[in-house]
């Protein structure tokens, strides 16, 4: 469904990706992981059309999306949902939920869809007139992830998210990730949870200093000596 083919981007003299290549099959679950600085979110942005590549190709559904606006790439089918929990505060959960379709014309699939998003997550309903800016960290990655499903999308680039969130809610974003691929909906999951990242995927790649080091079958991945080392031991400890 997307092939990504040495792609080369960065920050004026920063090479923050230096020839990366991946591909996510249809309905897959894809995880990219790697430590802080590695590259994991320029990835992103660069599908997402928001930051231009400097060489490389972006292929989605057989046609090139590179150099895009972001806009097109959304109406393509392609949501992104960055790292940061980025909510609009000063908006309440339905309004924030109404801003996720706004390529969607019509106000009854507006409302079906918020009503499915509803079933699937119920602390938004019980909060739906809430401010988001007051809504705990759970609630607001909650939404984060609940607005980017509102566009009903092809494909999700999912960034982060779990970061700085309690151990309980991280699960419960592990079983909305397995629900949406259940819903048929392709994930390109960028993590440095690798624990929950290799759980949840189907095939994983490593990123070190933009550069792809490692890749294979999540459940292959899990054992390799090098990720068990750099990224799974060093989240046990963590944990403890
Ligand atoms: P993290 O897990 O910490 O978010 P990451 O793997 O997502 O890390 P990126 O945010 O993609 O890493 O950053 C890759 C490199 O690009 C880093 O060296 C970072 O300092 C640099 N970088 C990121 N954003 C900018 C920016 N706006 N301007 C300049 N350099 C940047």
């Amino acid at each position: 469904m997307l092939i990504v083919d040495n792609l080369a981007a960065g920050y004026g003299h920063v090479q923050a990706l230096k020839g990366v290549s991946l591909k996510v099959d249809d309905q897959a679950v894809v995880t990219l992981i790697g430590s802080n600085g590695a590259g994991k979110s320029t990835l992103l942005k660069t599908i997402s059309g928001l930051l231009k590549p400097k060489a490389g190709s972006i292929v989605f559904e057989g046609r090139e999306i590179k150099g895009l606006d972001p806009d097109k790439i959304i109406a393509r089918g392609i949501a992104h949902c960055p790292e940061g929990r980025k909510v609009f505060s000063e908006l309440t959960v339905k309004e924030n939920l109404e801003m996720g379709a706004y390529l969607e014309k019509s106000k009854a699939k507006v409302e079906a869809r918020i009503e499915n998003i509803y079933a699937s997550f119920p602390i938004l309903k019980e909060r739906q007139s809430q401010m988001a800016g007051t809504l705990s960290g759970g609630e607001q990655q909650q939404l984060a992830i609940a607005r980017s499903l509102m566009l009903d999308p092809k494909m999700i680039l999912f960034d982060e998210p779990s970061l700085g969130l309690a151990p309980i809610i991280v699960d419960l974003v592990e079983d909305i990730i397995i629900k949406m691929k259940k819903r048929g909906i392709t994930i390109l999951l960028v993590e440095q949870n690798a624990n929950m990242a290799l759980r949840v995927s189907d095939y994983a790649y490593v990123i070190e200093t933009g550069r792809i080091i490692l890749h294979g079958p999540s459940s292959e991945l899990k054992k390799d000596e090098r990720v068990m080392k750099a990224y799974l031991g060093q989240l046990e400890v963590c944990r403890v």
